[in-house]
């Protein structure tokens, strides 16, 4: 069993992805072409920005927006305890210093109660300016961008969207990838939306601060290529990468979104009850980049994921350490306690999902995973 099947994937698409790779090898453009113009065009489209500038990763279209809003040394950009590293790294990449932020138990996004108490604590520390917030959809869920929002205009605080595990989820209708003044994707292979290689893409709507973006992602050019006006670097999408794309986003809008949220269903009617199954408030749609699930303790987890293993089924814990708990962080000051980001490392398991996942594997891993859960609750 695979842990997102990839390979089915293209067999499914392969008549079109072939043609549309081959004519890019036959075309000789591979940086900067007509494929990237489509897909930029498309993609702000579905996330409704006026500008989508794509670049090279997730990590490069964080780092990206953080240099364009001008963030650096002495800055404090606040981030969820609970994330993929890259949504901090981005933040020391610039210089800034990431304040690491507790995460909601429910939704294991950043917890806007926690947010708040942060601000209050750096600003009374007086050691960092609090410039911006990274609010992370962690899993495909979007974070809570109502009250997020509100914190951060209240604060003067640019907000951020990483949504690099959020493309096609929605908050109140509105489309991810198009909250705060800028956000960010990734299409990683595993994300929501993947590529055959790396690729990310920023979005806002934000004219001038698109300029800069695309500016910084080419050498920090000007008016031509060999006119440099800053220090940027060199972050592009290229052809081959914008080709595969087109071909997926339009099996994603056509069916490969419905069928992760039948393929999620199918798995709450067999876990509820069971282990803590994922939690969607009212109004919002996750894209389940992953399904994870939350069990009594960390022993039951660690028993039920070896035996899962055993069985022939992946299974992995997004993410085993909080990041304030990362060696390459030693020596930041933590502002706020993190315990909700602490539980989850310890109970959490994201189990195989993706638009292409056969009913009887889920079946399969359903039963194996309430046997194994009784007998470690032993
Ligand atoms: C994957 C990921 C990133 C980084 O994306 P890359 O394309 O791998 O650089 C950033 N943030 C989060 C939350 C991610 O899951």
């Amino acid at each position: 069993m695979e842990f997102r099947n990839l390979k089915a994937q293209y067999n499914a698409l392969k008549t079109k992805m072939d043609e549309a790779v081959i004519s890019v090898m036959a075309g000789g453009r591979y940086i900067m072409g007509e494929n990237v113009d489509k897909i930029e065009k498309k993609l702000s489209g579905y996330t409704g920005r006026g500008e989508c500038i794509t670049c090279a990763n997730g990590t490069d279209a964080l780092i990206l927006s953080l240099q364009a809003l001008g963030i650096g040394k002495g800055d404090a950009v606040f981030v969820p305890d609970f994330t993929f590293f890259a949504t901090a790294e981005a933040v020391a990449a610039v210089g800034a210093a990431p304040v690491f932020v507790d995460v909601d138990k429910k939704t294991f996004n950043i917890s806007p109660e926690s947010l708040s108490k942060a601000v209050t604590e750096v600003k009374a520390f007086g050691e960092l300016v609090p410039k911006a917030v990274i609010a992370v959809d962690l899993f495909g869920l979007p974070a809570d961008y109502d009250l997020i929002a509100e914190i951060a205009e209240s604060n003067g605080l640019y907000l951020i969207e990483d949504g690099a595990q959020g493309f096609g989820g929605e908050y109140k209708n509105r489309r991810c990838c198009s909250f705060g003044d800028v956000s960010t994707t990734s299409f990683f292979p595993a994300k929501p939306l993947g590529c055959y290689g790396d690729g990310g893409a920023v979005f806002t709507d934000d004219e001038q601060l698109a300029e800069i973006i695309r500016s910084l992602k080419v050498h920090g050019k000007g008016s031509g290529k060999y006119d440099n006006i800053r220090i940027g670097m060199n972050s592009r999408l290229d052809e081959i990468q914008a080709a595969v794309l087109l071909v997926k986003l339009e099996a994603f809008i056509k069916y490969e979104l419905e069928a992760v949220n039948n393929a999620a269903r199918e798995y709450n009617a067999r876990l509820s009850g069971i282990v803590d199954t994922p939690y969607i408030p009212d109004g919002l749609f996750s894209s389940y980049a992953q399904y994870t699930v939350k069990f009594k303790s960390r022993e039951i987890r660690d028993y039920v994921q070896s035996a899962l293993n055993k069985n022939d089924i992946p299974c992995f814990v997004y993410y085993p350490r909080p990041l304030h708990a990362q060696q390459a962080f030693k020596g930041l000051r933590q502002y706020v306690g993190c315990d909700n980001s602490e539980y989850l490392c310890g109970t959490v398991l994201s189990l195989p999902i993706h638009p292409y996942i056969a009913p009887e594997d889920i079946q399969k891993i359903c039963s194996v995973l309430s046997d194994e859960n009784n007998q470690g609750g032993l």
